[in-house]
């Protein structure tokens, strides 16, 4: 038992989570906050690494990610204000989420941004779109 927390302790040692003394005893800490210490750390780490994805993301294709991101309470919002069919025609059949402004052109995710078309109004306001 104390062995093998040693083992894991020495294993810690390098990110700097505590020390092992050079009697091979651990300085540090209770097990629990050794636990807190890692988890915290992990969480960290996944925090910078989906924030990383994010960015290159961003970069990548700035305009298709923001538009595979309508939030999904814009999305219900949107979805009950336009009362489930397109604003143009009011047809309940192959409805979009539709930026007014797009994306492209600095238009937002928000609901003020976004409208319901159907597929049909929403070809047709693409190539009228100036
Ligand atoms: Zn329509």
């Amino acid at each position: 038992m104390r062995s093998s927390l040693e083992r894991f302790a020495k294993r810690l040692e390098p990110i700097g989570c505590f020390k092992v003394s050079s009697t091979g005893r651990t300085k540090a800490t209770r097990p629990d906050e050794v636990t807190a210490l890692i988890l915290d750390r992990q969480d960290r780490k996944e925090r910078r690494v989906s924030s990383a994805i994010a960015r290159v993301e961003m970069r990548d294709d700035p305009s298709q990610h923001a538009r595979e991101t309508i939030p999904d309470d814009v999305k219900l919002l949107v979805w009950q204000r336009d009362g489930g069919k397109c604003v143009q025609c009011g047809s309940q059949a192959n409805l979009e989420y539709d930026h007014v402004i797009p994306v492209a052109k600095g238009g937002s995710n928000t609901a003020r941004n976004i409208q319901l078309l159907c597929e049909s109004c929403n070809r047709t306001k693409g190539a009228n779109f100036v």
